[in-house]
């Protein structure tokens, strides 16, 4: 395997980084410490990453949606600065990316905020009694001539307090199974309520609730995106997808398929993570004096740098590993991305817990970033998949056929 980026792919890293380092690294202690974005901040902040060509608009999201190893950069180079900022784009993006193949009265009231950068999108498909068992969905959607009427309530879902358009998963009672629903608020408004949570401080997290709430028939999905995964090479005119992916779709379901890269790339905003605290801890190893010399100097702090750096570079490898599998089509991507996610998140949590410990009293101090990326780590675990569950999707893509633990 290849670890060398492309030149294009190096160009983009570095423009993200000049991007991030003037215009995120200023502001993000104080702005995450103020709590979640607001809907004004939130659309500013995703105009600013439109001057590198990314955004979750058809252009922009061909650009990092439909490009795995473009999405693996941006998640570990974002999850070192503003992790934050990253449910924006991956949760937003999946009502984004289904509008182009959506209904023409979706089209015309969608695409124009799209294009405008006004789109603030999210993925409402947790429940209460629906986490990691997301066969338990009690959202009901019943269809009453010319709409669907939408009832249940969702629960942990990035964006919700300051999304215009959701996309909701729902039981559509004539089937009995689960389908996916454009819901725009401007014509089938919710409610919505904020949760506060350790860490992505700034990310909006909250509970969505339909209460009889009136979708357009035509904004029913599941249809839809069956005929736009059908369409064979077509379908990479119409959704920002890669050649891998098209792969990847004859050795799994697309679901699966369209899990594998935010999986991978929930390892590598972990890796970022990871490697903002390490740096941080280098620096302060070498600076900081106890006994008359720089604490860099004990045998003790050099072991916890070393664990640091090893989980670090090994969460890295792994990352890129399924992020290469996903590129390839390799049907070994789901397995890669479960891990990448598992591991990433994990050594995360470990090597922003000896961040704080390299730094004494000051690394539990808002003062400096330490106790950010320690929260941040914190949060990598759960969404997308809880570590559990990716060890579960690992031993059954190990064991094959009738190994799930949880079906
Ligand atoms: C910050 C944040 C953002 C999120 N964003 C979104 C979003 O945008 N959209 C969305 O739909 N959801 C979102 N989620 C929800 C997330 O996907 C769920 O929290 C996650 O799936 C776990 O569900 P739960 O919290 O109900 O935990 P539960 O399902 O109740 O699980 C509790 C514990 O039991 C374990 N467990 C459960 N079943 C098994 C099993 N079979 N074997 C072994 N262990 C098991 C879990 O791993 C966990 O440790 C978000 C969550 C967070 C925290």
């Amino acid at each position: 395997m290849d670890f060398e980026f492309t030149e294009e792919e190096k160009m983009f890293r570095e423009s993200l980084r000049d991007l991030l380092q003037k215009e995120f690294t200023p502001i993000v202690d104080e702005m995450d410490r103020k709590g979640p974005l607001t809907r004004e901040e939130a659309i500013d902040m995703m105009q600013k990453f439109k001057k590198i060509g990314i955004g979750i608009d058809p252009e922009g999201s061909r650009e990092l949606i439909g490009n795995p190893m473009i999405f693996a950069i941006f998640a570990e180079e974002v999850g070192g600065v503003w992790p934050s900022l990253l449910p924006l784009f991956g949760m937003g993006a999946i009502p984004a990316m289904f509008v182009p193949v959506a209904s023409d009265a979706v089209k015309s009231r969608l695409m124009p905020k799209l294009e405008s950068g006004e789109f603030i999108g999210c993925f409402a498909e947790t429940e209460p009694e629906a986490g990691c068992d997301t066969s338990n969905l009690k959202t009901t959607a019943v269809l009453d001539g010319d709409h669907y009427i939408i009832n249940g309530s969702k629960t942990w879902i990035s964006n919700a307090t300051i999304a215009d358009t959701a996309f909701v998963a729902a039981i559509d009672s004539s089937t009995g199974k689960e389908t996916f629903f454009i819901v725009e608020k401007e014509i089938s408004p919710w409610e919505t309520n904020e949760l506060h949570k350790i860490g992505w401080r700034a990310s909006p997290t909250g509970e969505m609730f339909f209460e009889d709430c009136r979708v357009p028939k035509e904004n029913e999905m599941g249809a839809i995106m069956a005929e736009a995964f059908k369409l064979g090479p077509k379908m990479k005119e119409v959704l920002p997808v890669s050649d891998g992916f098209m792969k990847l779709l004859s050795t799994m379901s697309p679901v699966t398929a369209l899990l594998t890269t935010p999986r991978a790339g929930m390892g590598l905003a972990s890796v970022g993570i990871a490697q903002a605290a390490l740096d941080a801890s280098i620096n302060y190893a070498r600076e900081r004096k106890q006994f008359g010399k720089p604490i860099g100097k004990f045998q003790l702090i050099q072991e916890m740098l070393y664990e640091m750096s090893v989980l670090t570079e090994t969460a890295r490898l792994l990352g890129y590993k399924a992020i290469d599998s996903i590129v390839k089509g390799d049907p070994d991507a789901r397995r890669l991305s479960s891990m990448a996610k598992v591991y990433g998140g994990e050594a995360a949590v470990k090597v922003t817990y000896n961040a704080i410990q390299i730094h004494g009293g000051m690394g539990l101090s808002d003062e400096m970033p330490l106790e950010r990326y320690f929260r941040d780590a914190r949060i990598m675990t759960i969404p997308d998949g809880t570590s559990e569950m990716m060890k579960l999707i690992t031993g059954y893509t190990l064991l094959g056929k009738g190994f799930s633990a949880y079906t």
